[in-house]
């Protein structure tokens, strides 16, 4: 019998479900129990992938290639799952799929409705999810906010959930911001009690609020939260800032709340086990050395662009016992200011992350050029592997006008092309390459070293690869494509053996970062980052 687990948002997007979610997973496998999780997203879009960064931060790829909301990557490093695209679920999608039902005439001499048809859909896609990994509880996340016009449908499919899995097999979490004023200092719990009233207009009553407040609410708040939640105070938790989010599972099973859930859900569980969890969090809050990274990139305003980035970035960090402090550096900035580029001599390493478009690639080539003169660990991952192939040919090849046919169209040395199979493809939604493939990696280099093994298997999201005409050209001027695709055609890592560390990759190793299991790429760049401020040696190569 698998159990249901719904958490709704209140007051204010941004208030931490995604994280809320996740602990609470944690907290029920640390009890032995199988969870996995759906994010709802009442967005129209039917998946992540044709959203600008800006608007919605990164999209987070999965391994069979769903382009999915960065709540997935909390999930998958909370409770080291390799989740679907079906764990993800848009309104798009769900339309999609009710509309080619109705032209298919499944639906024949209907009116087809928003309930009961869509709402089905959405009941059926979160049961199938559960049944599918043998899960004992699915966790389902609705997106946005409670009294959105959009999420109407979803909420009412979960209000029906109650009545048809039965009140011992589900239950409403809510979470809502509790702001402190910073004039008197008071704990306000108005806008909670309004989303909670919103809540119930629709006919949910929540069995457990949390309040997300900057510290631990006091007992005046807890009792007023209580009480118009209609809920006994035991069922009001926390989650107040932390000086790591990995730490939230801790500081809400602490108030008890992993106990009250697995009580109020009838699990029998024999003790719990957050042993290794405490270990990565100790690990990574009580750092023994720091280390500063310029990550350069074109989405610098919303470090929501880069969070599987910056938690693979921090991961790699916690096996070293190092605080990583990134500066987000606007690439842009780079490009039209170029007295900038020496900046980055402060910093212990430069790391260029994934992009589109033309926009600030010039800025992250001068990076990366800078990076390579100066002998300053570097990592590049996808598009910043692209850019520093392009940069290689450019100024050591002295191909200097070389490009990516993405950047410019016209250029007489498209050292960065469309892949074949890409060519005539005209509509965007998942057309690119996606989710995992196998990668082949060369003994005796920095790659075979750092990850141990000949074969891996890493995300991908891409539409260029490096053009195979210039290989020789690239290859005799010393750079070194260490990875390649199983049939040899793709190129996947490049290396320069005489720096310190230089690497780069098509494919993203942070997609499959774990806290106490960091990806070995984001690994091996921390630590040598952390070798060259030490003034120790590089890593030798195995
Ligand atoms: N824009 C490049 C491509 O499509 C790189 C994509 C990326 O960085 N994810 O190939």
């Amino acid at each position: 019998m698998v159990k249901y687990i719904f958490v709704t948002g209140g007051v204010l997007s941004s208030v931490g479900k995604g994280i809320l979610t996740s602990s609470i997973g944690k907290m029920l496998q640390a009890r032995g129990l199988k969870c996995t999780v759906v994010k709802i997203d009442p967005y129209v879009n039917v998946d992540a992938g044709t959203m600008n960064p800006y608007m919605h931060g990164e999209v987070f790829v999965t391994d069979d290639g769903g382009e999915t909301d960065l709540d997935l990557g909390w999930y998958e490093r909370f409770l080291d799952l390799s989740l679907k695209q079906e764990n993800n679920l848009t309104t798009g999608m769900v339309y999609k799929s009710v509309i080619e039902k109705e032209r298919r005439g499944d639906f024949l001499g209907r009116c087809v409705q928003i309930v009961p048809h869509v709402t089905n859909e959405v009941k059926n896609r979160i049961k199938t999810v559960g049944k599918a990994v043998g899960a004992d509880i699915v966790l389902t996340e609705v997106g946005g906010t409670v009294g959105d016009i959009e999420g109407l449908p979803f909420l009412e499919a979960i209000r029906q959930m109650r009545l048809e899995e039965g009140y011992e097999n589900t239950l409403f979490v809510h979470v809502a911001l509790v702001p402190i004023l910073d004039v008197t200092m008071e704990m306000k719990t108005k806008p909670l009690q309004h989303s909670v009233n919103e809540l119930r207009r629709i006919g949910i009553q929540p069995d457990t609020i949390v309040a997300r407040s900057p510290k631990m609410i006091d007992s005046e708040a807890l009792r007023k939260i209580a009480l118009f939640g209609t809920i006994p105070e035991s069922a009001v938790f926390c989650s107040f800032n932390a000086d790591s989010v990995y730490q939230v599972p801790l500081i809400l099973d602490k108030q008890g709340m992993g106990d009250f859930i697995c009580q109020r859900l009838a699990f029998k569980c024999e003790g719990k086990d957050f042993s290794a969890w405490q270990g990565y969090v100790n690990a990574m809050v009580n750092p023994e050395h720091e280390v500063k990274i310029a990550l350069v990139g074109k989405y610098a305003g919303l470090t929501d662009s880069y969070v599987s980035m910056t938690e693979a970035l921090r991961h790699g960090g916690g096996a070293c016992k190092t605080k990583v402090c990134i500066s987000y550096l606007e690439a842009e900035k780079l490009e039209h200011e170029p007295q900038c580029v020496k900046d980055l001599a402060n910093f212990d390493g430069v790391f260029v992350p994934y992009g589109f478009g033309p926009r600030g690639t010039e800025g992250k080539i001068a990076a990366i050029q800078f990076a390579r003169e100066n002998d300053i660990p570097f990592l590049g991952i996808c598009y910043g592997f692209q850019l520093a192939v392009i940069e290689f040919a450019r100024n050591v090849c002295n191909l200097k006008e070389a490009n990516s046919t993405e950047i410019n169209p016209e250029t007489p040395h498209p050292i960065i092309d469309l892949m074949p199979e890409q060519r005539g493809i005209e509509i965007k939604g998942a057309t690119m390459r996606l989710g995992a493939h196998k990668v082949v990696l060369q003994k005796g280099t920095l790659a075979y070293s750092m990850y141990g093994q000949e074969e891996i298997y890493e995300r991908h999201r891409h539409r260029f690869e490096v053009n195979l005409d210039y290989l020789e050209n690239l290859r005799n001027n010393g750079l070194c494509f260490t990875g390649k695709s199983s049939d040899g055609r793709r190129m996947e890592t490049v290396e320069l053996p005489n720096k310190f560390f230089y690497f780069a990759s098509q494919f993203h190793g942070e997609f499959k970062s774990r806290p106490g299991r960091p990806e070995p790429e984001y690994l091996g760049f921390i630590q040598a980052c952390l070798n060259k401020k030490l003034g120790k040696p590089k890593t030798e190569i195995a």
